[in-house]
């Protein structure tokens, strides 16, 4: 018998409490039972996405909030910044450019973090540009864009808007909307929030709901004003996916309980333990610069496939991770620290890597990884 374990970014783990309110018998969505849950899950979703707006929720992955995104709020020939350093900032470029607009990419080596200065410089020299697209977290590098510095600098612009791809940032990493000035930012259910795919989240700014009203984009399922109206009567204008709504309201409920301090605190804990431990192996990481909270990318050693460990790991170990994309293939393996995941969840994921790399013939000093992470989580 071999365990299974799950450390891909995304979809996590999702603890059993959570399976079983979702294995409740299924009730019906036009119900005051079910209104309930949406009033609940509402307040909790703007309780974890730190605003005092409006947080929509999707039956979609997340890609689905980014695609309403953008057709919400860009119009056909509108120009837009585009951070593209890996495989989700792609796709905001890809995004604009098939719904009309014109992608304004500014590209980043992979594995490295945007200079603010550089999306700056960019609004300075063409002030017509209405957006800015970029990812908290880049889950396919590991790394972490400075949302912050970016955010201080388009809060000042009133005609253009910062979207923030969260899917692996909110929940993990302290990241306040309304007090940083973010006007969209995106999350998913199966990253940071410890449920199964499935749902998708938008919070919209004030200044954000301007840019909806303008937008002559079409749109129907993803339409946002249509959204809000339904979620202020605590309902949803289609059939949402009840089981998971139902699982989140206990997620939101297991966080409420917890504080998001302490659940920041303890993700950067683990992000740190696994960061110490792959250093400790001797190996670099992808992002050591700006490392994202929520997921390590590691580069494999000389002479190994990083495949090679991510399928040694699976068939030996029964622990999912995932390997590198694109021009990463090979190179990279990137393990998360989302999900029903806790300080003790870090050490067999690092005593499996060492395993790993042994069995695959590198010279590894068994046990150096699993003490390096020991000693972060002691003193966490
Ligand atoms: C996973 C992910 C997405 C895409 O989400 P889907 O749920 O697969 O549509 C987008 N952005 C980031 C940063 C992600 O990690």
């Amino acid at each position: 018998m071999i365990k299974k374990r799950i450390y891909s970014p995304g979809p996590v783990d999702v603890s059993p409490y959570t399976s079983l309110e979702m294995a409740k018998p299924i009730m019906h969505h036009r119900t005051k039972e079910f209104e309930a849950v949406v009033a609940d899950v509402v307040q909790g979703l703007k309780y974890v996405f730190q605003t005092e707006g409006d947080v929509l929720v999707f039956a979609s992955s997340g890609t689905g909030a980014m695609e309403g995104a953008v057709v919400n709020t860009l119009n056909p020939g509108d120009k837009a910044i585009c951070v593209v350093g890996g495989k989700f900032g792609e796709r905001w470029s890809q995004l604009v450019s098939r719904f009309g607009g014109v992608p304004v990419d500014i590209t980043v080596q992979w594995g490295q973090a945007v200079d603010p200065k550089v999306i700056a410089a960019k609004l300075d020299a063409d002030p017509s540009i209405k957006a800015v697209y970029l990812q908290a977290s880049e889950t396919s590098t590991g790394v972490a864009h400075p949302v912050k510095a970016v955010a201080d600098i388009v809060r000042k612009r009133k005609d253009t808007l910062l979207v923030v791809d969260g899917i692996t940032a909110v929940g993990v990493m302290n990241m306040p909307t309304d007090e940083w000035g973010l006007d969209i930012v995106v999350g998913g259910s199966q990253k940071a929030w410890r449920l199964p795919p499935g749902l998708a989240f938008a919070s919209v700014s004030a200044k954000a709901w301007g840019f909806v009203e303008r937008c002559k984009q079409p749109r129907y399922y993803f339409d946002w004003a249509k959204e809000k109206k339904n979620l202020a009567k605590n309902t949803t204008a289609y059939t949402p996916a009840v089981s998971l709504m139902v699982g989140l309201a206990q997620v939101l409920g297991e966080i409420r309980a917890e504080g998001l301090d302490s659940l920041f605190a303890r993700s950067a804990s683990y992000a740190q333990a696994f960061r110490a431990a792959m250093k400790a192996l001797g190996m670099d990481l992808f992002a050591p610069g700006s490392p994202s909270d929520s997921i390590t990318a590691v580069l494999a050693p000389e002479g190994i496939d990083s495949g090679a460990i991510v399928k040694h790991l699976a068939a030996k170990y029964g622990i999912t991770i995932a390997g590198g994309q694109d021009h990463a293939k090979g190179k990279i393996f990137r393990v998360s620290h989302m999900g029903y995941l806790d300080a003790l969840d870090m050490v067999p994921a690092v005593a499996a890597v060492e395993m790993t790399l042994k069995e695959l013939g590198h010279p590894v000093d068994l046990g150096a990884g699993v003490r390096a992470a020991q000693e972060v989580l002691v003193g966490a």
